[in-house]
């Protein structure tokens, strides 16, 4: 018969815990709290409350800027799950002084306060400049792309939204008469018609739901002025590809030093593509650090920034600013046997899918061209030049093409109604290459460019793996670009707090 020790549920036992000892230093909690008390200034919060006279006493926002920053270097971003933690966790309770807000008090704390987090997230950026932790030589920009508070099903241009509701309008008019032709027949099954009736109630709500936002929202345009999918729940964010699909989101770039990767500069775009965000992520940095920071200092972007005015505004401010661009790996050498940046097989797949020039047999002299059904084909254009190349080109007969049994070899698609026209290279000019883009390339280019260029990637992208892996933010939990934005400001003001706990207050 085996032993085991007693226990008895029917006791008592006192724990004496002093708060204050729980908080140990060395620990991230104690330099949260030392930051939050010593160096942090919270007088910013003090316009969102008016209680100086009447009203019942808020919770201090130092204590709930703790207990939030302690549970998101933690991986929790849940405000139920902090709440629970500030009852059940001793290092909780102590850093919130046993005061336990209720979770609505911290989600609300969060989502409203994103001008006051601005405004830490600058203090914190100086306090790491103090410290020594910013080197100002090198910054690299990017950005890290996280789904949203909102569905992507839930997304679309205005007439694709129209489409829609008038989709689910014809679901719910043909179970409506379903229902009418089962009640004359008298043989409705009970169940199923429960359950198409919740189906109704849920697609009427949905038609409502899209009606209404399309009422008062006008279309969403992109960046070119063209219409661009908006989202019913979340019209802020944008539906976006990634490395894992296309997710429903918001960019968060962040301008990263790169002496101890801290973050001086972090935005939430709305948007996809990262033509533009360069600019304004540069004078948020100048903003965020005194003293001219881009002046002696190298800015690193990847090809996602490099555009013609991205480029211009960088020789216009004199700023030493290495941005690739899309042919950049394909351009290195060290690259050559890279699989990944060798031309695409689908293009010659697509090539050999059809007849070629070498199918056509053209004689340039004669100005002559016979296609591989034997048509003689007429010339159209004695010296095209398409690109840096020089053709002749030849154009069969319509008549020829529409009986050929050759079609389905020769033409594009069986339906193209047009003759097959082919170009015959003369000459290739040598590529001349001016204007920002070609001196970018000429710059990034070289060996020197490529040592700098070579830096980007051990800058920034540690500071998304630990963001998202390390502090578990895989998602954005608000909604709407103020409110995103000021939780990845926290995130990032939390990963500059931990290089602070690293390099100095632990220390
Ligand atoms: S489709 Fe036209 S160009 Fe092609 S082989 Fe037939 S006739 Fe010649």
């Amino acid at each position: 018969m085996p032993r085991f020790k007693e226990y008895n549920y029917n006791q008592m036992v006192m724990l004496p815990i002093s708060f204050e000892r729980q908080i140990l230093p060395g620990t991230f909690e104690h330099s949260v709290n030392y930051l939050v008390d010593e160096k942090l200034d919270l007088s910013i919060f003090d316009s969102r409350y008016n209680n100086d006279e009447t009203g019942r006493p808020a919770y201090d926002p130092a204590i709930l800027l703790k207990i939030v920053l302690l549970a998101y270097s933690r991986g929790v971003t849940s405000s139920r799950k902090i709440e629970a933690l500030c009852r059940e966790n001793v290092i909780f309770m102590a850093i919130s002084a046993d005061t336990s807000p209720h979770f609505t008090t911290i989600a609300d704390f969060i989502s409203s306060c994103p001008e006051q987090i601005a405004k830490l997230f600058q203090q914190v950026i100086l306090i790491c400049d103090d410290m020594g932790l910013i080197g100002r030589e090198m910054f690299a920009v990017d950005g890290c792309k996280m789904p949203s508070n909102a569905s992507k099903e839930w997304s679309g241009t205005r007439t694709e939204l129209k489409k829609k509701a008038q989709k689910i309008d014809r679901a719910v008019r043909y179970l409506l008469k379903k229902h009418r032709d089962e009640d004359k027949k008298g043989h409705a099954e009970e169940s199923v018609r429960r359950r198409e009736e919740q189906q109704i109630e849920k697609l009427l709500a949905a038609s409502d739901k899209i009606e209404k936002f399309l009422q008062h929202n006008q279309e969403r345009l992109g960046r070119n002025g063209k219409a661009v999918k908006s989202n019913i729940t979340d019209n802020d964010s944008a539906k976006m590809k990634t490395g894992h699909g296309v997710i429903q989101g918001y960019n968060g770039v962040a301008a990263v030093d790169g002496k101890h990767q801290v973050v001086v500069a972090a935005e939430a775009f709305g948007s996809g593509q990262e033509h533009g965000l360069l600019e304004p992520m540069l004078e948020q940095v100048e903003e965020n650090l005194d003293e001219e920071p881009l002046d002696d200092a190298k800015v690193l972007a990847d090809s996602g920034y490099c555009n013609a005015g991205t480029l211009d505004y960088l020789e216009q401010r004199q700023i030493d600013g290495y941005v690739a661009d899309h042919g950049f790996r394909s351009r290195d050498p060290r690259f050559a046997d890279a699989g990944r940046y060798k031309p695409s097989t689908t293009d010659k797949i697509r090539t050999k899918s059809r007849f070629t020039t070498e199918d056509f047999q053209a004689d340039i002299e004669n100005r002559t061209c016979v296609c591989p059904a034997g048509k003689t084909m007429w010339l159209k254009c004695a010296r095209a030049r398409i690109v840096n190349s020089i053709f002749m080109q030849f154009q069969a007969h319509q008549s020829d093409c529409a009986g050929c049994e050759l079609r389905a070899q020769c033409l594009r698609s069986s339906k193209q109604k047009g003759a097959r026209q082919v170009n015959i290279p003369l000459a290739v000019l040598p590529r001349v290459e001016v204007g920002v883009l070609a001196r970018m390339k000429a710059k990034i280019d070289s060996a020197k460019g490529r040592h700098i260029y070579s830096r980007r990637l051990g800058i920034v992208e540690p500071v998304f793996g630990n963001i998202r892996e390390t502090l578990g933010l895989h998602r954005f939990t608000l909604r709407g670009k103020k409110k995103v934005d000021g939780q990845w400001k926290l995130m990032t003001m939390l990963h500059n707090m931990l290089k602070i706990h690293r390099y100095g207050l632990a220390t």
